[in-house]
């Protein structure tokens, strides 16, 4: 009992995601002792699912495993419709594949929905007991993962709030300048190498919507065009509300180009979506490619700078700080990396 006051103890003290995951495989192998524990997240649509390991405990080994939250998709294991992890995350409930070693697997909820499955591994098939243990670490997690998810996020679109961006901003780009032999404890990252990028995106005249159509529309709009970023973006894409109408997007990228093909679809995407009553609405959006050692104020800074330029030039645009810079109509002020200052 007191095992298991601690591990829930443990499991509630942490804020950060990844940290969470771990705290909870660790306490299902305190509490059961199985072979190995596996937390795995369903990333991807449609055809194009695969499994993403959040934590993996395996042996007398106290160092959790996962695979980095930018992995590229194809990377991971695909969704095999039919065997018992995935009949276990659509079926939301609890599948036994009896071995030995048996793997028994659970439904993992985030916010109020499924997102992965919990497996784990024994000798002899767990019985009633350590079924009932698991489920009860399970509600108390994701009692306190609703919690969390409802604490970073925007009410009205869902998309991650303000407050989160300089932890995700600092923990993502934490890795920018290390050789990819010296990534944190225990990660997998495949592909070429990337950086990040920022974007921060303007609905235009959005003032007007609200004159016209009232606040209500204003908001329909808001949340529209949130779910036209979360079609337009990349699933490993992090998506900010940032204030009123100002939205950011973190991403990884291969270059400049690619960022800039991304916003770019973003934008004409919004340029051609009907807004029911409203018609069409545009954004402005400026882009920076994240530094090493920046700042996040210092990387918003140099994206909002591009914005304001969009604005200044007709809107409904994408513009790369870069290019700016490169044109002479933005300068780079030296005195401190990331400030930039308009003619
Ligand atoms: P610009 O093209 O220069 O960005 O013009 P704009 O009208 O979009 O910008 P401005 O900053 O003048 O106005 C932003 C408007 O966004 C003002 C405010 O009423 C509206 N707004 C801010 N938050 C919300 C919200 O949560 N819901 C609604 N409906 N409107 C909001
Ligand atoms: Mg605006
Ligand atoms: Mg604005």
């Amino acid at each position: 009992m007191i095992g298991f006051a601690d591990q829930i103890a443990e499991l509630t003290s942490y804020r950060d995601r990844d940290q969470l995951d771990v705290a909870l495989a660790s306490a299902l192998k305190d509490l059961l002792q199985p072979r190995s524990v596996t937390i795995q997240r369903c990333v991807g649509e449609g055809d194009e699912r695969h499994w993403l390991t959040r934590a993996r405990l395996s042996g007398n080994s106290s160092v959790a495993t996962f695979d980095g939250s930018w992995t590229e998709l194809h990377m991971l294991p695909k969704l095999v419709p039919g065997d018992p992890r995935s009949l276990s995350y659509s079926e939301q409930r609890m599948v036994l594949r009896p071995g030995p070693p048996h793997l028994t697997y659970f439904p993992l909820y985030g916010g109020d929905a499924v997102v992965g499955v919990i497996e784990i591994e024994t000798e002899a098939a767990p019985d009633e007991n350590a079924q009932r243990t698991v489920q009860g670490v399970l509600r108390i997690y994701q009692n306190f993962e609703r919690l969390l998810h409802y604490s970073e996020r925007d009410s009205l679109t869902g998309l991650l709030n303000r407050k989160t961006f300089d932890e995700t901003f600092l923990k993502a780009t934490a890795d920018l300048e290390l050789p990819p032999e010296h990534l944190s404890d225990g990660r997998r990252v495949g592909g070429s190498p990337c950086g990040y990028w920022i974007g921060v995106i303007d609905i235009d005249h959005f003032k007007r919507v609200n004159d016209r159509f009232g606040h209500l529309i204003g908001d329909e709009v808001l949340l529209l065009l949130s779910r036209l970023m979360g079609r337009s973006f990349r699933i490993h894409d992090r998506l900010y509300r940032f204030g009123g109408e100002e939205f950011l997007v973190l991403m990884r990228c291969h270059g400049e180009d690619d960022a800039a093909q991304a916003f770019e679809r973003f934008r004409s995407n919004t340029e051609l979506f009907q807004f029911p009553q409203v018609g069409t609405v545009t954004v402005s959006v400026g882009f920076t490619a994240v530094r090493p050692a920046d700042t996040p104020s210092g990387a918003f800074e140099r994206a909002d700078k591009a914005v304001y330029h969009a604005k200044a030039n007709g809107r409904n645009q994408v513009c790369s700080h870069a290019d700016l810079l490169a044109s002479g109509v933005l300068v780079e002020n030296n005195a401190k990396l990331g400030d930039v200052e308009l003619f």
